[in-house]
């Protein structure tokens, strides 16, 4: 008897063992994130409703006196049409204004939806204060402007959409996005969109049907970003300024610098408004007045001292590799839930900081004539006692666990023979393995879309 609860004990430890070698922390995490977007419709007081989970990001609905208005309208116009729909059982009043809170695609995508219902709504927008290069929707007006394309291209991948859903988990601060039709394949189209109101100040009152806004000016995520405040409501609409994750202070589709320092100054406006309800563009409302105050302010402690501390490693002299390792959140904030490093990362707001103030340049005269990558691949192959002993050390590397070595070591070798097909598997092996234990979203996308565009490339995808 004894012996088989000892059997019995003993298979038990060995399944958990083994359920939880398949399963790394940071994907427990990420996993347990995607609570943040399971739909709901949620009322606040007598005329707001927060959908959250309908699509990437959250859309509202406000009852006036004679019609509604909505902040934001999602990115995909097939699922705005189901969210349009819900909202129809609620009331059947007329659109009057759709208030945009910034020029990102998954803000304003699906709104044909709603203008469908032809009642000619005012749809609101913030033009940046930053001179005449700026406006609504600039950052991907300035990629077209220049010619870019690539930032697609890293975008996609980014938002994993070729991921099949066994390694697809989130995208950080969202759900999914709508395979069909995304922000990433519209082209034209996004950067067509233009409102009909502009706000260009930096706070402006306005009356839309009955109910009074407040639309602030709130630098974050893009130079277009608004809050929007209802004083009576005590409502706050953040945009992507504030949601719940450490913030995308860079992102790795890349972009033009994020202006870290007007992010927190955006956040300390909003903790002027002592708001109760904290509606963010992206994951679920914060409610009562001590959690926003909470949430605000470990917000705007976080993105200034990752700001503050850079600037000053900057000024001791520092690299942003010397930086990198310099600039650490304190425990205080870094053990805090809605910091969590699910869409933006702390070292790589540092390298971003940096580079907007400084350029590509990091202080070391050595970089300023750097080998090319295949001299330096030449030397570093020598110096291992040959191409083939650096090989086995990259195949060593992977099998003793030690992956992100292991696919620098690949870098080498494919700097030598880019048709390399036991290399590229490689690397793309490696990028998988590293992918399991990163809990940003943004940078586990990227690496496994990555890694099967490799193998794609090897055409050994079957393979596996
Ligand atoms: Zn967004």
């Amino acid at each position: 008897m004894k012996n088989s609860i000892f059997t019995l004990i003993t298979a038990l430890l060995v399944f958990t063992t083994t359920a939880n070698a398949q399963e790394t922390e940071a994907t427990r995490l990420l996993k347990e994130q995607n609570k943040e977007f399971v739909p709901e419709i949620i009322k606040f007081g007598d005329n707001v409703w927060f959908a959250v989970g309908h699509d990437v990001s959250n859309v509202a609905m406000i009852e006036g006196e004679t019609g509604i208005i909505l902040v934001d309208a999602g990115q995909s116009p097939v699922r705005m049409e189901a969210l349009r729909q819900k909202f129809r059982q609620i009331t059947d009043k007329p659109i009057r204004a759709i208030l945009i809170t910034h020029g990102h695609g998954d803000h304003f995508g699906g709104i044909q939806a709603f203008l469908a219902e032809g009642d000619n709504p005012q749809v609101w927008g913030r033009k940046g204060a930053l001179g005449e290069n700026t406006g609504f929707n600039i950052e991907a007006r300035a990629g077209k402007m220049a010619g870019l394309t690539y930032a697609n291209t890293r975008g996609a991948r980014q938002a994993g959409i070729i991921l099949p859903d066994s390694i697809h988990i989130n995208n950080g601060v969202a759900p999914r996005p709508d395979k069909k039709r995304t922000m990433f394949t519209r082209g034209e189209e996004t950067v067509e969109f233009s409102p009909t109101h502009f706000f260009t100040g930096e706070r402006e009152k306005i009356e839309i049907d009955g109910i009074s806004f407040e639309l602030v000016a709130a630098s974050g995520e893009t130079y277009d970003n608004m809050y929007i405040w209802m004083p009576e409501q005590k409502v706050l609409f953040t945009g992507d300024t504030y949601y719940k994750s450490f913030p995308n202070l860079y992102t790795i589709r890349g972009s033009q610098y994020r202006d870290v320092q007007s992010w927190y100054q955006s956040i300390e406006k909003m903790l002027g408004e002592d708001a109760e309800y904290l509606l963010p563009g992206h994951t679920r409302p914060i409610v009562g007045k001590e959690k926003v105050k909470e949430s605000l302010t470990d917000y705007r402690d976080a993105i200034k001292f990752v700001f503050d501390k850079t600037i000053e490693g900057i000024n001791k002299g520092m690299t942003p590799d010397q930086l990198v390792a310099y600039v650490k959140l304190p425990e205080h904030l870094a053990s805090k839930p809605n910091l969590i490093e699910y869409y933006g990362r702390v070292d790589w707001s540092v390298r971003s900081i940096f580079t907007g103030y400084l350029g590509w340049f990091d202080g070391n005269p050595v970089n300023l004539n750097r080998l090319t990558p295949k001299t330096e691949a030449e030397k570093m192959a020598q110096m291992a006692g040959g191409e083939d002993k650096l090989r086995a050390n990259a195949l060593k590397a992977f099998e003793d666990g030690d992956f992100q070595w292991s696919a620098q070591l690949s870098d080498y070798l494919l700097a030598l023979n880019d048709t390399d097909k036991e290399i590229i598997e490689l690397k793309a092996d490696a990028l998988m393995e590293i992918a399991k234990t990163m809990v940003t979203a943004t940078g586990r996308n990227y690496m496994n879309s990555y890694a099967i565009q490799l193998k794609q490339k090897t055409g050994n995808l079957e393979k596996k």
